[in-house]
């Protein structure tokens, strides 16, 4: 049997100080993970954390030391940068406990949950899907995954990212409503977890808009960090 279309190619992220690429499959993210950004979001309530996913065509890597150009989306006039964790998936699991969780992790990266907050909110105030907001080309740059028995597993250290030099995103990872177990264990209830997915695990507080011609520079202590040129399309 052959296929009706040529197969699209498997979305992959090298693995740093090797010559290998983690293939990835799903794309999770946290929402509201960080109490400070939850509260610029405009949200007061206590409820937990919750998910949504961005496609594989969201995958764009970034190799340390580089500036990778990121096209300004369509359909948007409110870009915004999020900061985060992306925890990489290694062994399949439902139901994980959290003291298990650690078992599950092959690595960790710096990445950007690239938003288009003007369609994100219109969603939120029409009780719509995010997908528009969240979900699109290139929302996703990343960096190499570091493997855990590389970096040990990260539950503290800063997270940060500049637009052109200016500091605008400063966290600690330590702040995270669902530390990176606690996320696993609750997100495996949901979906079973397989090896390939990242988990975007949320970002700390000082989003914003960025330009074409902006610079982003973003890490986080332990994975190293990213660069990005927004171009006009
Ligand atoms: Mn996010």
């Amino acid at each position: 049997m052959s296929y009706a279309l040529t197969p699209p190619e498997t979305v992959s992220v090298p693995v740093r100080g090797t010559d290998q690429c983690f293939p990835v499959r799903n794309i999770y993210c946290v929402g509201r993970n960080y109490w400070a950004h939850r509260a610029e979001m405009g949200v007061t309530d206590r409820d937990p954390p919750f998910y949504f996913t961005k496609t594989r065509d969201a995958i764009v890597y970034c190799p340390a030391g580089e500036t990778v150009d990121l096209p300004y989306p369509p359909m948007t006039a409110n870009y915004h940068h999020e900061i985060e964790l992306v925890v990489a998936i290694g062994t399949e699991g439902a139901n994980i406990a959290e003291e298990n969780a650690e078992n599950h992790v092959f690595g960790y990266a710096i990445g950007l949950d690239m938003t288009r907050r003007d369609l994100q909110s219109l969603a939120k105030e029409k009780g719509r899907p995010w997908d528009n907001g969240k979900s699109f080309a290139a929302a996703g740059p990343m960096g190499a995954i570091v493997p855990a028995s590389e970096c040990g597993h990260i539950a503290s250290g800063r997270i940060w990212l500049s637009v052109n030099g200016e500091t605008r995103q400063d966290g600690q990872m330590d702040e995270m409503i669902f530390n990176v177990q606690e996320t696993i264990a609750d997100l495996s209830r949901f979906h079973t977890l397989l090896p390939g997915d990242l988990i975007f695990t949320g970002t700390p507080a000082g989003v914003g808009a960025v330009s074409p011609g902006d610079v982003i520079t973003g890490g986080a202590d332990g994975v190293g960090e990213l660069s990005v040129r927004v171009t006009s399309t």
